[in-house]
């Protein structure tokens, strides 16, 4: 099991703050560090009073959609008519992802504790924890932590001592499949059905997980809630280096042609230059900076001039053209073939596709079989077109943005580095056959 690295003096520590302390992982390590003193209190408040508190803290979805979190809660019917559900999407299978899994390896309970805030919040019978099938060593650290937490009292009947309140919380394990992250598909595979994406609405607030009102959140998310019922919204809400609409700290999974890839957690807002030069030590010797994906492999790829001058929140990166996405940080170096590059994201996006929409299923691998036709030396000018017509007939036009997803460093790529594919179709790069 590898260990993190030490905080850089540049990081906001708060949800990896114990990350590399593997007593941090058991009940009494998590209790000594302050551990369910939030969900204490949370208890003894309306759960109301802690959906606004969620609220004026600004913490929004960490999955990628970036929703706010206090707000997608107090959809959840206000007169309980029926059961009402959480799931926790820990199905992170974004490439250039790996914030969640670190969180449910380091600090499973903080998960729990956040989970069973927004239970109680939400008035909800049953939490479910999706995760990713190839997540063998997280699952087996939650389901140990799960099982501490029902032994200790803090789940199951009378939880945390309060006479009547029952909380349980189901780990479910995934089979693998990229769209199950999605959040109505992981209903349906929770559900034992297929796991396809439904047409919204009717929105999972009203229909969802078996039909019942359900809210869906991400793993960094929820792991956030304990230490704003601790420390208030206020404190929450300061920690912003740029808009005021973007609040808290946030994890970044920094990848690729860096000398230092891992998890850094940074406030909002945070240079995307700084993260990749100073936090990350650059790039290889006698390289530069020649791309970034900044917020997961769905979003359009920032050239170099772009990279440097981003600042790393929701509005800082749509100023750029881009989204923060899931904060899956890629980065390429001036040795990155860029058209190889997007064929592989793109081929990504074609195998995960559940085939559902024409546009994504045809779309999907009709990129690929382009690009693969422009790396085989065997492309046409007029391909750079075909592929951004298909681009945009992949783009809004579906039941979920898988599709989009693949299109969007299709296109970036087209628009940024142009002269890479003209250099294939014009024969002045050797074609690339082998496909790996
Ligand atoms: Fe399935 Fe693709 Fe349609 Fe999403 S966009 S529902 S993945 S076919």
């Amino acid at each position: 099991m590898g260990y993190p690295h030490p905080p850089h003096p540049k990081e906001t520590v708060v949800l990896s703050q114990y990350f590399g302390d593997p007593e941090a992982r058991t009940y009494e390590g998590w209790k000594k560090r302050g551990g369910y003193t939030a969900l204490e209190q949370a208890l003894s408040m309306a759960p109301g009073e802690i959906i606004e508190i969620v609220k004026e803290s600004g913490l929004r979805g960490r999955g990628g959609a970036g929703f706010p979190t206090g707000l997608k809660w107090s959809f959840m019917p206000k007169e309980k008519t029926k059961p009402h559900y959480l799931c926790c999407n820990a199905d992170e299978s974004e490439p250039g992802t790996f914030k969640d899994r670190e969180i449910m390896r380091w600090t499973p309970h903080a998960l729990i504790e956040g989970c069973a805030i927004a239970q109680y919040a939400i008035q909800a019978e049953v939490t479910y924890i999706y995760i990713r099938g190839e997540f063998t060593e997280p699952l087996a650290i939650m389901q140990q932590a799960l099982e501490e937490a029902y032994r200790h009292g803090i789940l199951g009947k009378d939880a945390m001592g309060k006479k009547g309140l029952r909380l349980d919380m189901y780990i479910h394990r995934g089979a693998g499949a990229y769209i199950c992250g999605e959040e109505t598909a992981l209903m349906n595979s929770i559900e034992g059905r297929r796991g396809n994406p439904r047409i919204k609405p009717p929105f999972p607030a009203a229909y969802g997980v078996f039909g019942m009102p359900t809210t869906i959140n991400n793993v960094e998310t929820l792991a956030a809630v304990p230490h704003i019922i601790n420390r208030g919204a206020a404190w929450y809400k300061s920690l912003s280096l740029s808009s005021p609409k973007s609040t808290g700290t946030k994890l970044f999974s920094v990848c690729g042609h860096v000398r230092k890839p891992g998890n850094y957690e940074v406030t909002m807002g945070f240079p995307l230059g700084e993260l990749i030069y100073d936090l990350c030590g650059g790039m290889r010797e006698g390289r530069k900076l020649k791309a970034c994906i900044p917020g997961g492999s769905s979003v359009p790829i920032l050239n170099r001039e772009e990279t440097e001058s981003c600042l790393l929140d929701y509005e800082g990166c749509i100023e750029k053209g881009t989204m923060l996405g899931s904060g899956g940080v890629i980065v390429f170096d001036d040795s990155a073939d860029m058209v190889y590059q997007i064929m592989r994201l793109a081929r990504f996006y074609a195998h995960e596709s559940c085939a559902q929409c024409t546009q994504c299923r045809e779309g999907t691998a009709w990129t690929v079989r382009i690009l693969q036709r422009i790396l085989a030396g065997e492309g046409e000018m007029k391909d750079l077109d075909l592929l951004l017509e298909l681009a945009e007939q992949m783009t809004g036009k579906t039941i979920c943005v898988l599709s989009d997803s693949c299109a969007a460093p299709v296109v970036s790529g087209i628009k940024k580095f142009r002269d890479e594919f003209e250099a294939y179709i014009k024969g002045a790069r050797r074609p690339v056959t082998a496909l790996a």
